[in-house]
């Protein structure tokens, strides 16, 4: 494991290489514990100024086994060699030169999963961020592009299947069993985009033929006699290429595509050049081991990763600083892939959901950091919700003040201008200020300021003059580091609802400028003065949630439920009601936690009844509205001295009195909803499914009323209505027979397929109560499960902290301390990992005084561990400060 060197990296160091690698030539003889890598490098100098200055080259954890500069081996005073670094002092005069490196790897000994390493016998690569060099001495930077052709050699029987980026350009066997294959990438990459693979798996052919009638022969290899479940995979991707011709104009650039899916992943997927590696949850699916949400998973990273090798890869980053150059900008295209495929206002409102959930609780906690850092200790900390969701609302918003036809142009312009450099965002941000002749100036600062702003709003309406006026201010509160907030721009999409429920027109506007229903709040204050407006509006704001933002608006029930039911924004009504429900559980936790009885009034559960009904809205949409706020969205309203088991009996509550006040119309309804034509993966199928989900947990959550989920359980012919049912079991009966039946059913069936196990677990580490600790310790030492797996310690691990508010914040502190052990153990064996799992507790200065502080310890006890590695370090340390 890497020691911690506690060394910052600052954006404002960046400075250019001194030398250029422009050709890379690797040859991997592979071998279990013993792989041999080859690497000849063409090294220019990059300048005159840089004569005499020494070639350093970045290594971690390396073995050097040879050493020759232009086909001599190097004195052993020429050159130095560390484990994590390559210095050559005496280099020739010329400007060119080649250095042959010979290193030796053990990829069954790698549990990190970066550099080279081996997934259930597949040997595989994950390079980004750092990872080239745990493979072989190298300029490991993105701003390094190098033009590379790799050799691969391998034991035929076991590693039938030898791929790499690029082209295949030469393949033959070898004496002793073993082969070759060559590649060939004429596309200048960066390190980080590398990757091999070889092993023996099952594939899936296709073919796409590009805009200009290119021919591209797609693979998708998976584990075989998993191929029938890679079907939708290769459905998405053929619908990504077309996508990706038809709105952006971009054309994919190889003769061959390949996917490939492995079981040890750290992260979703990797957009390495032509070879793009998949965590297997983002690749196999079919109904009976899939669920809507993981086909629609599936759609989306398919399409991420493939729309990188424009946003990525053909232009990429000059420094890791600018990280969301391309991932803020691909999530955006992602997001805008999905919608087009599916419903545009629930993908918006899923959008939004993600973002609040993730993000939010990042920009206002102690790891909040700007989507564009400044600085970091460790650049894997930073693949966060901030650089991926926050960074891609600013792409988001770009459009919403160009409108889409500039920021097209836009977009043309920085293909065309950044095609094949390493970009920063400053470039970005440039092509729309000259496409637009705008000044982008202050809205950059979306880039450059952590923390999420908030904007209050003011109305005041006068009937006689018919003058409407907006009191807008902004304000963002302080984040680690920034005390002091600059002013930003913030698009504010807007409506006034009249009486009738449409928007009301208005004669004229002062203090503000809008364009296209768009208010642009730029001040601290402005004072915004309509006039023509006979009647008092109803305010929807932030449409579409047109800025990552919150709002405080004086806003009385009456006209939140006015605008639940008629707001013309789909996004907005759904924002509306979910601003009741919050705010009646809040209301009611205050009243459970003084001994006094909970009221939930009956405007809620009324809206709830006419929405699930009105059947002019998608039943995608009506499921998204009945899904009350979870308990962590609550806690994130009440922002302090939170008390889970509160929110979690008034959340309760909630769903009782919706249940109760429309028990007869949920019942047709989802009697209605079955599915009698066979199970197809589309939009409006799965909407169907969600909104009958929806309905069978409120129809569930009376005392005893196990018998509806237990039927479906057993009947469902499908993964989503089985799962669902399992998970209504299980968070609302915990200890009924019907649920423990149910689990060992589920067990029985699927116990050898490791993905459906992992929903498993996850189910029942998300099942609410102090009790929910010991069945987590316990499913630890079940066989299904492996600490170094980093799809099962999410599942079970992940779910627990992140998604089980009662579990894993009791009271007494036990399941903190159990998380910490955990944290340690995967530690062991995967930083980046335990890294990313300690992020669980970052909320934890929120919580009530006595929770407080025995999350406090958990923290102090990791930070006081020896030998921390700098990924773990990193983020206690930042999440204590
Ligand atoms: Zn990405």
């Amino acid at each position: 494991m890497r020691t911690d060197t506690g060394q910052v990296f600052r954006l404002e160091d960046y400075r250019r290489s001194d030398y250029r690698i422009p050709e890379t030539r690797l040859a991997f003889d592979l071998d279990p514990e013993q792989t041999t890598v080859v690497s000849e490098l063409v090294i220019e100098r990059a300048d005159d100024s840089a004569a005499g200055a020494p070639l350093v080259l970045d290594g971690d954890g390396l073995d050097l086994v040879a050493l020759e500069l232009n086909g001599e081996a190097l004195g052993e005073n020429a050159f130095e060699a560390t484990p994590d670094r390559l210095t050559i002092h005496a280099l020739p005069t010329d400007s060119t030169f080649r250095l042959t490196i010979t290193t030796r790897v053990n990829p069954s000994a790698n549990q990190a999963l970066m550099g080279l390493y081996r997934s259930s016998g597949v040997y595989t690569t994950q390079c980004e961020a750092e990872g080239f060099r745990r493979i072989t001495y190298y300029l490991d930077r993105p701003d390094i592009l190098s033009v590379y052709r790799v050799r691969l050699e391998a034991d035929k029987a076991t590693a039938p299947l030898l791929l790499s980026n690029g082209n295949p350009v030469e393949a033959g066997d070898l004496p002793g069993g073993r082969h070759f294959a060559v590649w060939d990438d004429p596309h200048p990459k960066p390190s980080y985009l590398f990757a091999l693979v070889a092993g023996d798996l099952g594939v899936v052919t296709d073919e796409f033929v590009t805009m200009s009638s290119r021919r591209v022969a797609l693979g998708i290899h998976v584990e075989k006699g998993k191929e029938p479940r890679a079907a939708y995979a290769m459905d998405a991707l053929k619908r990504s290429m077309k996508w990706d011709e038809e709105v952006f104009g971009l054309e994919y650039d190889l003769d061959v595509f390949n996917i490939v899916a492995v079981s040890d992943f750290n992260m979703g997927a990797m957009e390495n050049k032509g070879l793009n590696i998949f965590n297997d949850k983002y690749v196999l699916a079919d109904e009976e081991t899939a669920t809507d949400a993981d086909f629609a998973n599936i759609e989306a990273i398919i399409a991420h990763e493939y729309f990188h090798n424009w946003t990525g890869n053909r232009i990429t980053c000059r420094d890791w600083f600018q990280l969301c150059l391309k991932e803020g900008l691909t999530v955006f295209r992602d997001h805008e892939f999905s919608a087009d495929q599916r419903s545009r206002a629930v993908k918006r409102i899923a959008e939004v959901r993600t973002l609040k959930a993730h993000q939010f609780p990042e920009d206002q906690g102690p790891l909040a950091h700007p989507v564009r850092p400044r600085r970091y200790r460790e650049i894997n900390n930073f693949y966060t919700a901030t650089v991926y969701e926050k960074g891609s609302e600013v792409v988001r918003m770009i459009r919403t003040i160009l409108g889409a036809e500039a920021f097209r142009a836009g977009m043309d312009l920085y293909f065309e201008r950044h095609d094949g450099d390493a970009a920063t965002i400053e470039d970005f941000l440039t092509v729309f200020e000259e496409v637009s002749g705008r000044d982008l100036s202050q809205f950059a600062l979306w880039y450059h300021q952590a923390g999420t702003p908030n904007v209050s709003v003011k109305a005041s309406h006068n009937a006689a003059t018919g003058e409407l006026v907006l009191d807008i201010e902004q304000s963002s509160p302080p984040t680690p580091g920034e005390s002091r907030k600059r002013l930003m721009h913030i698009p504010l999409a807007f409506g006034l609802v009249g009486p009738d429920g449409r928007d009301m027109v208005w004669e004229s506007v002062e203090g503000a400028t809008i364009e296209h229903g768009v208010l642009h709040v730029r001040k601290r204050k402005h004072h915004v003065r309509f006039t023509g407006i006979s009647e008092r509006p109803r305010l929807s704001l932030n449409r579409g949630f047109s800025a990552p933002i919150t709002l405080s608006v004086e806003e009385k029930p009456e006209d939140r439920a006015f605008l639940a039911r008629h707001d013309g924004d789909l996004f907005s009504r759904w924002q509306a009601l979910g601003g009741l429900m919050s705010d009646a559980i809040i209301e009611a936790s205050k009243h459970l936690r003084d001994g006094r009885k909970a009221e939930y009034g009956r405007e809620i559960p009324e809206l709830c009844g006419v929405i699930a009904t009105d059947d002019r809205l998608e039943e995608a949409y009506r499921a998204l509205a009945l899904a009350l706020p979870s308990e962590a969205d609550v806690a994130r309203e009440i922002g302090a001295n939170i008390d889970p088991d509160a929110i979690l009996a008034a959340r309760n509550g909630l769903v009782e009195a919706i249940a109760a006040a429309n028990g007869d119309t949920f019942a047709a309804l989802y009697d209605q909803l079955a599915d009698s034509e066979p199970f197809t993966p589309d939009a409006a199928s799965a909407g169907r499914r969600s909104l009958r989900n929806m309905l069978l947990d409120y129809l569930s959550s009376g005392p005893g009323a196990t018998g509806r989920a237990a039927a479906q359980y057993r009947d469902a012919g499908n993964m989503t209505d089985r799962s669902a049912a399992l998970s209504v079991l299980v968070m609302r009966h915990p200890d009924a027979a019907d649920t423990k039946a149910a689990l060992a059913d589920f067990e029985t069936r699927f116990g050898d397929d490791a993905l459906v196990m992992d929903k498993w677990f996850q189910i029942q580490a998300a099942a609410p109560g102090a009790g929910a600790l010991e069945t987590v310790r316990t499913l630890t030492t079940h066989p299904g499960f492996s600490i170094a797996n980093p799809n099962r310690v999410r599942s079970l691990i992940g779910t627990f902290s992140s998604a089980n508010q009662t579990g894993f914040h009791r009271a007494d502190g036990e399941g903190y301390r159990f998380f910490a052990d955990i944290v340690l153990q995967v530690e062991q064996r995967n930083p980046q990992v335990a890294a990313r799992l300690a992020t669980g507790l970052r909320s934890w200065r929120s919580l009530e005084p006595k929770r407080k502080a025995r999350a406090r310890e958990a923290l102090l006890r990791i930070a006081s561990t020896e030998n921390l590695s700098p990924d773990l370090r990193d983020i206690v340390e930042r999440t204590l400060a």
